[in-house]
Order: structure tokens, then sequence, then C-alpha cells
């Protein structure tokens, strides 16, 4: 018998809706959101599906500093909100529905959800990053109980409670910062002696007095018998070891793109990421790439809304020539 990604049997999918549309979008972050709200001033009715991380990274984030327009900043999942709500007023349809399966091998492309099969005359896929985990013994057991990869989410469950936070890039810091807020006590584990963070964010978290830092360590294990209770330690430059006692631990060690669904069907580089050229083209004409998917260098708002935007024009582009080439095909 013959499955979908999602599981089910594909006689089931043969009952499913089937609906043309002229541009699909895959993810609403920054990247996808940005990509509709250009499609649709374009008249091409784009469809949006969110996937399940609605607004994306970004809207996991407490407040946005940096992105333009803002200078009081702005949070993350009101950001996201503001998005949505531009490209919908020019004609774009947002759906809570996440592919299950894709088919880019002919046109038009074929995405799978649950409930549909959409049959697009071009794509943009902005399905972003997820966070890396450290695969270490009590992680998985103990994640929702005490071990979180979003400190926005989690933090409230953690008032005057002591929390380690992994990582030395932007994100540990400012979770770590945000997380300050509740927690007691903010410990930084790095596995180097220096930050990958960014000035301003490194003189905040030197200057906060709820944090403090473990230099060249990285942590072997999570314990704590249903809620975490402490981890363990290890010096990477002495071997030492150690047990530190802690009530929660927050995971900002980096991303993975999420490009499962389109593994064997696009170019992707060695860490996953989907190759485009400088028009956001993937290797197969008519379908684009956009945000943290294709981009494992800049990860902001404010460029991953750019990709989305560029995208979009080049499909907008991509369609019309083909309009020309053969009239009454679309
Ligand atoms: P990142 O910059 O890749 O940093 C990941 C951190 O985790 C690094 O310090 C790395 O150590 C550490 N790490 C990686 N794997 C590890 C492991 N297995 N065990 C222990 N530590 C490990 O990721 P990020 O902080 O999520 O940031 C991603 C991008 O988003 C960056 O471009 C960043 O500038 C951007 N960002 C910006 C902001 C902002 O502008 N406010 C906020 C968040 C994120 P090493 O340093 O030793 O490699």
């Amino acid at each position: 018998m013959e499955f979908n990604l999602s599981g089910f049997p594909a006689a089931e999918a043969q009952q499913k809706k089937v609906e043309s549309v002229r541009l699909l979008v895959l993810g609403s972050g920054p990247a996808g959101l940005s990509a509709a709200l250009y499609a649709a001033r374009a008249e091409l009715t784009p469809l949006v599906l969110t996937g399940v991380e609605i607004g994306g990274q970004a809207g996991l984030t407490f407040i946005i500093e940096n992105y333009p327009g803002f200078p009081e900043g702005v949070g993350g999942y009101q950001l996201g909100e503001l998005f949505q709500k531009q490209a919908e007023k020019f004609g774009a349809r947002v759906e809570f529905e996440t592919a299950s399966a894709v088919d880019l091998s002919r046109r038009p492309f074929k995405i799978s959800t649950y409930g549909a099969d959409y049959l697009a005359d071009s794509l943009v896929i902005a399905t972003g990053a997820s966070s890396n985990h450290l695969g270490i013994p009590g992680e998985k057991e103990l994640t929702g109980h005490g071990v979180s990869y979003c400190a926005t989410c989690d933090g409230y469950f953690f008032k005057e409670k002591r929390v380690v936070v992994v990582g030395g890039g932007d994100s540990a810091l400012e979770e770590g910062l945000f997380l300050t807020r509740y927690a007691s006590s903010v410990t930084i584990v790095h596995r180097r002696d220096s930050l990958r963070a960014g000035a301003i964010l490194q003189k905040r978290a030197h200057d906060n007095p709820k944090v403090n830092f473990v230099w060249n360590s990285v942590l072997t294990a999570i314990v704590g018998d249903h809620l975490v209770e402490g981890v363990k330690l290890k010096n990477v430059v002495s071997g030492e070891e150690s047990l530190l006692p802690t009530d929660g631990v927050f995971i900002f060690i980096g991303h993975t793109p999420n490009t499962e669904l389109f593994k064997g069907q696009l170019e992707m580089d060695e860490r996953g990421y989907i190759k485009t050229d400088m028009l956001m083209q993937t290797s197969v004409p008519g379908v684009y790439a956009a945000g943290e998917v294709a981009d494992p260098n800049f990860r902001q708002v404010v460029t991953s809304a750019g990709m989305g935007a560029a995208a979009a024009m080049q499909a907008i582009k991509y369609l019309e020539k083909e309009e020309v080439q053969s009239p009454g095909v679309a």
C-alpha cells in the first residue's frame, strides 16, 4: 500500500479536495507573509499554508528591536499579525494547514495536506528552520518538564527559579536576558571562552546581575525525576566533570532548516539549506525559496522579509512570462 508522509493510505488521499492556485506559499513567518503580500498585490490571490508554527520563529520572540520602522521595538507575535493582516488586505488567503508531501517533478506542482491536494503554478518555500537539540540523556525525556527551546513561551513558569541557558550566540543571550524577568538566576553555559553574540547583547548580559557564565563547558546529561533537577557539566579544557543544580534548561544552539519534504527534489547544501540563485530561484524553475530555509547567514526578520518579497517578485515575472509564451494556459 502507498503511504504519504502524514502516514495516511494513498487511497484516502483520493477523497481529498483538489484546488488549483497560481502561487502557493509554504510557511507563515516573515518570508512567507512578505511573499504573500507581494503576490497578492499582483492579484495572484496567493494561498499561504501556515505550517504548525504560525508566524515562524519571529512569532516566538518577545520583542524585536531591529526591524526597521519600530523604534521602540515590536512584539514578535504582534509583528506577525501585522504581516498577515497586510497580506490578507490585498487578497492573500491564509490557511492553517501543513504540507505533508510535495511533488515538484512536474507542473503544476502538487502540494498535499491532510485535507487537500493543491496544484500550484508556482511555489514559494518559506518553511524556516527549527531549533537544534543537544542529543544528550535526559533532554528528550524532560522536554516540557523543565527543558525548553523557547524562553518567550516557557519563561513564565520559572518565576524565582534557577535556569541554565546553553549556547553563546545572539539567541542564547537574548533569550537568557528575557529569562531574567522571571528567574532568580540565569547561568549561561558556553562551550568556548568567548561569545558569538553581538556586542550590545554581550554588554547587557555582562551588566545584568542575574546572569553568570560557565565557560568552556558542555552539558553531558540533564537529570531529574519528572522535573529538571540539574545538569551534568564537563569542562572541555580540563576534562573536569560537575553537577550544577537547576530548575530549567533552555537550549539555543542554532537551527536546522525545515527541508525534509524537498529532499531529492531540490538542490541543497551539505547542511540541508535549499540552494537558490541571487533571484531566489531554486533548482526547479517556478519554485522559489526565501528566509531561513535558504539562508544560513543572515537569519534576521528584515532579511527574511526581503527575501520573501524578492521571491514573490520573481514568481510573478515567471508566471507573466509563461502567460506570454502560452496564452490561455493559466
Ligand atoms: P548561532 O549564532 O549559530 O549560535 C549557536 C550557539 O550555540 C553558538 O554559540 C555555538 O557555539 C553553540 N552551539 C552550537 N552547537 C552546540 C552544541 N552541540 N553544544 C553546545 N553549544 C553549541 O545561533 P543563534 O544564536 O540561534 O543565532 C542564529 C542567527 O540568528 C544568527 O545569525 C544571529 O545573529 C541571529 N539572531 C539575531 C538576533 C538579534 O539580532 N537580536 C537574535 C537571535 C538570533 P560556538 O559559538 O562555539 O559555535
